[in-house]
């Protein structure tokens, strides 16, 4: 009999990390979801530890990689706070996870002949001068603003992991993961998403920062996971880069409209100050996925925001 392929999920209690675990059960892996719950939550995983196939270690990869017994074939780097409030609460965490916890994930995928995933970001754009974004864009990054412990240890991420493709022939690939969104989403994680419904659905004023101008786009998070997996399982995407994302491009002052009208709210909209560094544009390009993987989004704003204040509403 064919044994189980094992995946090991970083950040496998966060957001995007509990979704992915999630969706490589339904595959049959044996999934070991780590983190160090500073953002993650357990609740998240709360369903996958029902399944057999499913463990949880508590560990900061911080401190070192987990200790497994036993083979490895697929390792998903997910684990950073990833919210603009983070950057400036847990800033040191986000710096080192990055940097050192990815030296030693890539160390364990080493280590044990497996293949590697890092989930890096769109942040690695800065406030982009290209638009849309396309992955050969090198990006315009504050390298000391207070964005800089997420943008640039991600960047460094991203460097690190292909010196262990150049340098150790490791089957190593990397995301840019753009804005998503979805049930799971902390409550209090600050976000845009997650901001606007709470308080559309609490009846409180919607804080648009800024004058409401600055646009994202909006991937909903099983999407972004077939997507993840597209790439894992991609056997030519060796030393590739992918941005994975909604090219569906809102400007925020919209899109605090547009979550109104779906929430059915009377609540006011207002501004505040616009956060330091805050990108004036994001949308990728994705047409390198779409033409070398076949990989789409199929859930439309509309919808995918109709389930999250579903869930947010529960
Ligand atoms: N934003 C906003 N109101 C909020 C939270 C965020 O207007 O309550 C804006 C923020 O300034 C940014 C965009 O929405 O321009 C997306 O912010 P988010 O924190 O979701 O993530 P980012 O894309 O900046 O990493």
């Amino acid at each position: 009999m064919e044994s189980k392929k094992v995946s090991v999920v970083t950040g496998g209690a966060g957001f995007i990390g509990s979704h992915l675990c999630d969706a490589l059960l339904g595959l049959g892996h044996k999934v070991i979801a780590v983190d160090n719950l500073v953002t993650g939550l357990e609740k998240n995983i709360e369903a996958a530890k029902t399944d057999p196939n499913f463990s949880f270690i508590k560990h900061d990869i911080i401190q070192s990689a987990p200790e497994l017994t036993g083979n490895v074939d697929f390792v998903f780097n997910f684990a950073s706070p990833a919210s603009p409030e983070d950057f400036i609460k847990l800033a040191e965490e986000i710096a080192l996870v990055n940097s050192v916890g990815t030296i030693h994930m890539l160390g364990l995928a080493k280590g044990k002949n497996a293949r590697y995933l890092e989930a890096s970001t769109s942040e690695v754009y800065g406030d982009p001068k290209e638009h849309p974004q396309k992955e050969t864009y090198f990006g315009n990054v504050n390298p000391n603003g207070v964005r800089a412990c997420y943008d640039e240890s991600k960047r460094f991420a991203e460097a690190m992991t292909m010196v262990y493709v150049r340098k150790y022939n490791l089957d190593a690939r990397i995301i840019r993961i753009f804005n998503t969104y979805g049930p799971r989403m902390r409550n209090d994680d600050g976000r845009v998403v997650s901001n606007f419904i709470n308080q559309a659905l609490e009846g409180k004023p919607l804080t648009v920062y800024g004058d409401g101008m600055q646009t994202r786009s909006f991937c909903f998070v099983s999407d972004l996971v077939a997507g993840i997996l597209k790439v894992m399982f991609a056997d030519n995407a060796k030393g590739e880069v992918f941005n994975l994302g909604n090219p569906d491009e809102y400007k925020v002052g919209d899109f605090a409209n547009k979550i109104k009208t779906l929430t059915g709210s009377s609540s006011e909209i207002t501004s505040g100050p616009l956060p330091e560094d805050d990108p004036t544009q994001r949308k990728p390009d994705i047409s390198k996925i779409q033409t070398q993987l076949g990989w789409k989004p199929t859930v439309s704003v509309d919808e995918g925001l109709k389930k999250t204040i579903e869930y947010y509403k529960r």
